[in-house]
C-alpha cells in the first residue's frame, strides 16, 4: 500500500471515531511513525510503505481513535520552540502558556542574576524554556527552581532538563512546603478547573490528562487561595508573581491577591480574547 493509501485508511478511522481534526491528526501521526517530514509527505505519496511502520502507523492510529491525544503517541510537543517530551503524568504544554513565559521574560529583562521559580512544572514547559530563552538572550548568572508534588512529573522535567540542556534544579513538594529560597519571580500554571466540570470537558483531556495537573478542587480556585496565601514570603521586595487562571476566574483570583497585599495586579488576554495570565507585584511601586 502506498503512504496516500494509508493516509486515507487513518482519515477513515478516527473520522469514524469522532476525532474532530482527523486530517492534520492522520497527517502527525504519519510523520511520526514513518519518519518522514511535512514536505517529503506529498513527495512520498505515491511510494509503497514498508510493513513495519505501516503496522506502527496503524498502531498509532488505533491509539488515536480512542482520544489519546496525538502528543501522548508522539511523546512531543513543541513549546517556545523547544521539542518537549510529553509523557502520561504530566499536562500536554498548551499555546496559551506561552504567553506567560512570554510576559515573564519581558517583566525580568532588566534583572541581572534573576531568581525564578516554576511552581508546578509539570513537564518542565515554563520554567525550562524561561531558562533557555534567558541564556540566550547573555543573562548568564540566573538561577531557576522548578517545583512540584508528582513523581512522574518530576521524572519528565528532569528528561526535559537533559533533553534540552536546561541549567535548573528540580523539587518535589506541595507548594511551598520544601521552599527555601526567595525569587524574584514565581511562575505557575496551576491546576485550575472546577472538580464538577472535569466530566464535561474534552475526552482527551478528562481521560488521559492527569486529573492531579486539573483539578482545582470545588470552586477551582483552591491553588490561587494558597498561592495568594504563602508567595509573598518567597518573593523578594519588588518580586512578581505570573500566572494561567481559566477564563472566568480573573475577578475571584485578583480578590484574593489584593487580600494579601499584591499590588499592580494586571491581566494579560490570550489569542483568543479569554482572560488568561495575571501578573502580580509584592509591593507598592510605579511601574
Ligand atoms: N506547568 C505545566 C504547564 O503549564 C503544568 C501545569 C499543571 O500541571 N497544571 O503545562
Amino acid at each position: 500500500m502506498t503512504l496516500r493509501d494509508y493516509i486515507i485508511e487513518g482519515q477513515n478511522i478516527l473520522k469514524e471515531a469522532g476525532i474532530s481534526d482527523y486530517e492534520n491528526d492522520t497527517r502527525v501521526l504519519a510523520m511520526f511513525a514513518f519518519g518522514i517530514s511535512y514536505s517529503d509527505m506529498f513527495m512520498k505519496m505515491t511510494e509503497e510503505m514498508n510493513e513495519e511502520d505501516a503496522e506502527f502507523y496503524l498502531d498509532c492510529i488505533n491509539l488515536r481513535s480512542t482520544h489519546m491525544p496525538c502528543q501522548y503517541i508522539t511523546g512531543s510537543q513543541n513549546f517556545m520552540g523547544y521539542e518537549f517530551i510529553t509523557e502520561d503524568g504530566v499536562l500536554i504544554p498548551r499555546q496559551e502558556t506561552e504567553l506567560l513565559v512570554e510576559k515573564a521574560l519581558e517583566l525580568t529583562s532588566g534583572l541581572k542574576d534573576c531568581k525564578a521559580l516554576d511552581m508546578c512544572t509539570g513537564s518542565g514547559c515554563i520554567g525550562i524554556s524561561y531558562e533557555l530563552k534567558r541564556r540566550e538572550d547573555g543573562h548568564k548568572g540566573d538561577e531557576i527552581h522548578l517545583a512540584d508534588i508528582s513523581d512522574d512529573a518530576i521524572y519528565v522535567a528532569e528528561k526535559n532538563k537533559y533533553k534540552l540542556g536546561a541549567k535548573c534544579s528540580i523539587i518535589k513538594t506541595d507548594l511551598f512546603e520544601n521552599i527555601k529560597d526567595k525569587y524574584d519571580i514565581i511562575m505557575s500554571n496551576p491546576p485550575y478547573i472546577r472538580t464538577s466540570d472535569i466530566d464535561d470537558i474534552m475526552e482527551e483531556v478528562r481521560d488521559f490528562e492527569p486529573r492531579l495537573a486539573l483539578d482545582g478542587d470545588e470552586d477551582g480556585l483552591s491553588f490561587y487561595k494558597r498561592l495568594a496565601e504563602q508567595a509573598r514570603d518567597y518573593l523578594y521586595k519588588d518580586g512578581i508573581l505570573i500566572m494561567e487562571i481559566g477564563f472566568d476566574q480573573y475577578e475571584e483570583v485578583k480578590e484574593l491577591l489584593i487580600n494579601n497585599k499584591f499590588y499592580n495586579i494586571s491581566l494579560i488576554k490570550d489569542y483568543s480574547g479569554l482572560d488568561r495570565i495575571v501578573t502580580a507585584y509584592a509591593s507598592e511601586h510605579d511601574y
